[in-house]
């Protein structure tokens, strides 16, 4: 090992990532060093970089879909064993929250890649009681960005309960999952992008979505349920109008831009609307149990490490085609 480690860091909010070399730091208890083969770059870690999310920890190392192997540490993994690192990093294990199965919203939580440092550098320390074990034949970068987009986007298509027909709002990283994974279970699918996206569209279309169509447009049918990756706000209304009685509006990001006013004629008939926060441990052992099971594919457009600032403008001008990954 080299006495320090390559790194991409977020120095100040609003400024572009630099190269860094980072001192190696000891491990605590229960941590393991990681070499990190494959990082998924989430629209969170754009939040971040742009300064919507109020409390990152600085200067960070973003990056919250981790893969790689354990180099040491820990008792919980051999020396080699393949690992993904998810956006809960620890849990204080005794408030009202963890003591109910929603360590999701502990009130102590430390995320990874925003109050910690992050998979944006070739090695990363987490806590191993909170990764996942890493099986399967999908390729490294295939992997990565099943660790937030698809893990959360999971969480989400849980709070659908059974609607058949889902709207998802966003065709990016985590709805070219869910897609997938909700036709599995046998719902169907209808995609909402950007006006005139015609590549996502289509991409929608060739994962199994029966419709594909601009946000605001007619869909055929009304939807059972819709979940909004967008964070756009004017889209939970738009919803809405499409909405049956007693179907629900999932917000699954973690930042969106302001909900504008709507009629309460939206919401009548028990529709409802919430959010999704962060994940459960409970919640990846179960995704990544479906995934063993299911063809779930992913399509990942590949940067090297050197190149996350470019990685992350390309994501906020729309230009990624399923989900970016850095590796290094
Ligand atoms: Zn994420
Ligand atoms: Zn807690």
């Amino acid at each position: 090992m080299s006495s320090s480690v390559r790194a991409m860091l977020l120095t100040r909010a609003r400024t572009p990532l630099r190269a860094a070399q980072l001192d190696r730091r000891s491990l605590a208890e229960n941590e393991v060093r990681i070499a990190v083969s494959a990082c998924g770059v989430c629209r969170t870690d754009l939040h971040i970089r742009d300064g919507e999310l109020a409390e990152p920890k600085l200067p960070l190392v973003l990056g919250h879909e981790i893969v790689g192997r354990v180099l040491e540490g820990g008792s919980r993994f051999e020396p080699g064993a393949r690992v993904g690192v998810p956006w809960l990093a620890s849990t204080c294990g005794r408030c009202r929250y963890c003591t109910s199965d929603r360590e999701n919203l502990c009130e102590r939580a430390l995320f990874t890649g925003y109050t910690r440092d992050g998979g944006y550098a070739e090695e990363t320390v987490a806590d191993e009681r909170y990764c996942f074990p890493i099986g399967g034949d999908r390729g490294d970068h295939e992997v990565a960005p099943l660790l937030c987009a698809g893990l959360i986007g999971y969480r989400a298509l849980g709070f659908a309960g059974d609607a058949e027909r889902i709207g998802l709002y966003g065709f990016g990283a985590a709805a070219h999952i869910l897609a997938q994974v909700a036709r599995a279970e046998g719902r169907r699918v209808l995609a909402f992008t950007r006006p005139g996206d015609r590549e996502a569209q289509s991409l929608a279309l060739d994962l199994g979505a029966e419709w594909a169509g601009a946000a605001g447009d007619e869909p055929p049918e009304p939807l059972d349920a819709a979940i909004v990756f967008a964070p756009v706000g004017s889209l939970v209304p738009a919803a809405l109008r499409v909405l049956v009685p007693g179907g629900c509006v999932v917000c699954a990001g973690i930042h969106m831009s302001e909900i504008p006013a709507f009629s309460y004629e939206l919401l009548w008939r028990e529709r409802s609307i919430r959010s999704v926060a962060n994940l459960t441990r409970a919640d990846g052992e179960r995704f990544f149990s479906f995934v063993a099971q299911h063809p779930v594919r992913t399509a990942v457009q590949t940067f090297p490490l050197e190149q996350a600032e470019l990685a992350l403008q390309h994501l906020r001008e729309g230009l990624i085609r399923g989900a970016a990954v850095l590796t290094s």
